[in-house]
C-alpha cells in the first residue's frame, strides 16, 4: 500500500531519491511469513520505514543529496539501519535531503527539492524534508532523520509530523555520513509520539563501533510514551524559554503554542517563565562549530575514494582531478560552508572564532544545566514560523539559518528534543510545532510529555 502511495504522490512531493520497491517486498514477505508462525520479532515487525539518504544502506545508494556521491553503494549498513532489518522493518528507500544535512527548507538537495505535502508551493522543512514530507503525505508510516541542528523537528512542525533529535549518544552514528560529528544524532519521525518511542527503542542503545554511543541500559520509551499519553502532567514543572518569543515569532505559531501551555496546565503542570540568555548566542556559535566540523570531514570527498571523479583535459595532476570534482561535487551551500569552516580553523583566527564558539558552547550547557535545577522540561514553539514559500530564503542564508533558532541549542548541549504537532496557525492554515526539551539521558521524559500534549 505505501509503494503504491509512493507511486501515486511522490513525483509533486518529491520525497525519495531511491524507492526499493524489491527489497522492501522481499523484507515484508519475510515479515509475513514470520508473523504467520508467530515469530515476529517485535511490534513493529514488517511495519515500512524510510530511511534519509546520510545513512549508509548496504546495496542501495546513498548520495546525501550530493552530486559528488552520486552512483556510490554503500558495502555495509549504518547501525541504526541494521537494527531496523534485525527488527523486520522493510525499507523502503531512501529520502531526499539538502546536501549534507545543511539547509532548512531541502532546495539545498543536488536532485531537487522536497515539497510540503499540505501545500505544494512551501518547504518541508530541512535537512530531513524528504522523510517528513514522506510521513506527512502517507508515503511511509515511520522514518529515519538526522538532527544537527534542527533537521528532525524543524521539518516535524513544518508537515504536521512527530520528531525526536535523542540524547547526544544515545543512538549509533556508526554509518551516519557525518555532518559535524559533536552535533550529529539520528532520530524517529513518525505520525505519533508512541509511533516515535516505538522506533526509537528499535534504533537506540549502546553501540561498540560508534566512540561517543553512552553504554548504559536505556528505559523503554514506549512505556514512557504510554504513560504520557493517560495525560496526568501533576507534579510537572515546565519551563518556558523567555528567549523564543517576540519578534521574528508567527503570531499564529505563538497562540497555538499559548494554548498549549493552556493544556499542561489543565492536566496538573505548573509553567514558569525560564530564562537562558545564552541561547541568543546559540545561532553564532553553531555556525562557526558546525562548518568547522564539516569542512574537515568534507575533506575525504577528494575524487579518489568515493562517488564522483571529474578528470580535466590533458595531463592533469592529481591536485586538478581533487579541485574539478569538488567544484563540480559541491553545490553553493557546502562550498559556503566549507569556506567558512576552513577559516575559522585557520591559524590566527582559532581563537577568535572556533575558540570563543566553543566558550558560548559551554555557556550554553551551563543555561540548560541551571533551567533543569529548576523545572524538568523547557518548551517553545519549534520553529518561529509556518513553512516558507519555496525560493523565498534561498538567496538570503542568514534567513534561513535564522529558521533554526530555537533548535540549535540543544544540539550544542547535547539533550534530547521532540517536535509534537501543535495544531495549524491562523494566518496561513499550515502546521506548527511544539519543543519539549529535557535534560541529557531523560529521553523518556520528551516521550511523556510528548504524548501528553497529542
Ligand atoms: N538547518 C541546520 C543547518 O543548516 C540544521 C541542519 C541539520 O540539523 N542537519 O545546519
Amino acid at each position: 500500500a505505501h509503494l503504491d502511495r509512493i507511486a501515486e504522490v511522490d513525483g509533486p512531493v518529491h520525497a525519495f531519491l531511491h524507492v526499493d520497491a524489491e527489497g522492501a517486498l522481499a523484507q515484508a514477505a519475510e515479515s509475513d511469513a514470520r508473523r504467520k508462525a508467530g515469530e515476529a520479532r517485535g511490534p513493529l515487525d514488517g511495519v515500512p520505514v524510510a530511511v534519509k539518504d546520510v545513512l549508509a544502506t548496504r546495496g542501495l545508494p546513498t548520495t546525501c543529496g550530493s552530486k559528488i556521491l552520486e552512483g556510490w553503494v554503500p558495502p555495509y549498513d549504518a547501525t541504526v539501519v541494521r537494527r531496523l532489518k534485525e527488527a523486520g522493518l522493510p525499507i523502503l528507500g531512501k529520502t531526499n535531503m539538502d546536501e549534507f544535512a545543511m539547509g532548512s527548507s531541502t532546495e539545498h538537495s543536488a536532485y531537487g527539492p522536497t515539497r510540503n505535502p499540505w501545500d505544494l508551493d512551501r518547504i518541508p522543512g530541512g535537512s530531513g524534508g524528504g522523510s517528513a514530507a514522506a510521513v506527512a503525505a502517507y508515503e511511509a508510516p515511520l522514518a529515519i532523520g538526522t538532527d544537527t541542528g534542527g533537521s528532525i523537528r524543524q521539518p516535524g512542525a513544518v508537515t504536521g509530523t512527530v520528531g525526536v533529535k535523542p540524547t547526544y549518544g544515545g543512538i549509533s552514528r556508526y554509518g551516519l555520513v557525518a555532518l559535524a560529528n559533536s552535533l550529529d544524532q539520528a532520530g524517529p519521525v513518525t505520525r505519533t509520539v508512541l509511533d516515535a518511542a516505538m522506533l526509537h527503542d528499535v534504533i537506540g542503545g549502546h553501540d561498540p563501533l560508534d566512540s561517543t554511543s553512552i553504554d548504559q541500559d536505556w528505559p523503554s520509551f514506549t512505556d514512557a510514551a504510554r504513560a504520557g499519553a493517560a495525560g496526568d502532567m501533576s507534579g510537572l514543572k515546565v519551563g518556558v524559554i523567555t528567549e523564543m518569543a517576540g519578534e521574528g515569532w508567527q503570531a499564529g505559531v505563538m497562540a497555538r503554542f499559548q494554548e498549549s501551555l493552556d493544556l499542561l496546565v489543565k492536566a496538573g503542570a505548573e509553567v514558569v517563565q525560564v530564562s537562558c540568555p545564552s541561547f541568543v548566542h546559540a545561532l553564532a556559535a553553531y555556525y562557526l562549530i558546525l562548518p568547522a566540523e564539516a569542512s574537515s570531514n568534507l575533506a575525504k570527498f577528494d575524487a579518489m575514494r568515493y562517488g564522483l571523479r571529474v578528470v580535466p583535459d590533458g595531463d592533469p595532476s592529481a591536485e586538478e582531478v581533487m579541485r574539478a570534482t569538488r567544484d563540480a561535487g559541491f553545490g553553493d551551500e557546502v562550498k559556503r560552508r566549507i569556506i567558512l569552516g576552513t577559516y575559522a580553523l585557520s591559524s590566527g583566527y582559532y581563537d577568535a572564532y572556533y575558540g570563543q564558539a566553543q566558550k558560548v558552547r559551554t555557556l550554553i550547557s551551563r543555561d540548560f544545566a541551571a533551567a533543569f535545577d529548576q523545572v524538568d522540561v523547557l518548551v517553545s514553539p519549534t520553529a518561529p514560523t509556518t513553512a516558507f514559500r519555496l525560493g523565498e530564503k534561498l538567496d538570503d542564508p542568514l534567513a534561513m539559518y535564522l529558521n533554526d533558532l530555537a533548535t540549535i541549542p540543544a544540539n550544542l548541549a547535547g539533550v534530547p528534543g521532540i517536535s509534537v504537532p501543535n495544531g495549524l496557525a491562523e494566518e496561513d492554515d499550515l502546521p506548527s510545532g511544539f519543543q519539549v526539551l529535557a535534560p541529557a539521558l531523560a529521553d523518556d521524559r520528551v516521550y511523556r510529555v510528548g504524548a501528553a500534549l497529542e
